[in-house]
């Protein structure tokens, strides 16, 4: 069995009762980092021995543990904090093991995109994980580009000396939505600073300690062509049932613009 074991992000306490067990129990861990993983090991009076396991040495490692997963050893992954796989190690050796046949089970606890989704005051029926962007500046801005058609909410990782630059790039591809700036979640100096994606490059300084980036989504609809878009979305809500009196209030809240506006749009179009 190969086990994926969250581990805090921050405050001690949200290790988990069964992943103490589970790192007791097992016969090897594999470690992101595992000087850390020893501190944290030692707190909780686990003795069960390290392997490190991260991403430059990912392949070598995998065909070392394979074997031993394979004749019935249990292995645990673990990363330096929150889940293995999220933005750390751990899917590599997950999609070896399947391969293999080897049962996977996850042992879940601590992670920072949910933990700063619930607390967002965001939509949280819809996100999408963009986890940290590529470094290269093409790529960040063609990503940033798909993503900003996106309706759900989107959560983001960034290291806090570029998170001033990373804002300002949001701007540039998202416009200047509502978000918020999860900081050092879990730990003494754990804040949420709420406003647009400006505001917020305003209000940080000289950022410190960890962020997550949680970003409104898109609203449904994009007003590239005022005049053509209000007549189809206005024709939408009519063909979802509403008189067009109704369509035509509901156009004008999507929009964010009073009735006249539409009313002024509508006749304008059929004019055309
Ligand atoms: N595997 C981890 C998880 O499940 O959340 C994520 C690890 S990723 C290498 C590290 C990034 O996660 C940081 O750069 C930061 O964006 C975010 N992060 C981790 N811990 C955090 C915390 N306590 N507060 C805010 N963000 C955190």
């Amino acid at each position: 069995m190969l086990y994926l074991v969250a581990t805090p992000i921050g405050n001690l306490e949200d290790m988990t009762f069964r992943a103490i067990r589970v790192l007791r129990e097992a016969d090897l861990i594999a470690a992101e980092d595992t000087r850390r993983t020893r501190k944290l090991l030692t707190h909780f009076d686990i003795h069960t021995p390290l392997i490190r396991f991260d991403e430059n040495c990912s392949a070598a490692v995998a065909e070392k543990i394979l074997p031993r997963l394979i004749a019935g050893e249990t292995v645990a992954v673990v990363s330096d904090a929150g889940l293995p796989a999220i933005s750390d190690p751990g899917a590599d050796l997950v999609r070896v093991a399947i391969d293999a046949g080897v049962a996977v089970c996850p042992v879940p606890g601590a992670n920072a995109a949910l933990s700063a989704l619930i607390c967002s005051g965001l939509d949280t029926s819809r996100f999408m994980f963009a986890g940290f962007l590529p470094r290269a500046k093409k790529n960040r801005r063609d990503l940033l580009q798909r993503l900003s058609t996106i309706t759900a909410t989107i959560i983001f990782y960034e290291a806090p000396h570029r998170l001033k630059n990373f804002l300002a790039e949001l701007v540039d591809a998202f416009g200047d939505r509502r978000a918020v700036l999860a900081r050092e979640l879990t730990k003494l100096h754990e804040e949420f600073l709420r406003g647009t994606l400006s505001e917020l490059a305003e209000k940080i300084s000289e950022p410190r300690g960890e962020f997550v980036i949680v970003v409104e989504g898109a609203t449904s609809i994009k007003i590239s062509e005022p005049t053509e878009d209000i007549a189809t979305v206005v024709e939408k809500f009519i063909a979802d049932g509403l008189d067009k009196k109704s369509a035509m209030r509901e156009a004008a809240k999507l929009f964010n613009v009073s009735r006249r506006e539409i009313y002024n749009a509508l006749i304008r179009e059929e004019t055309q």
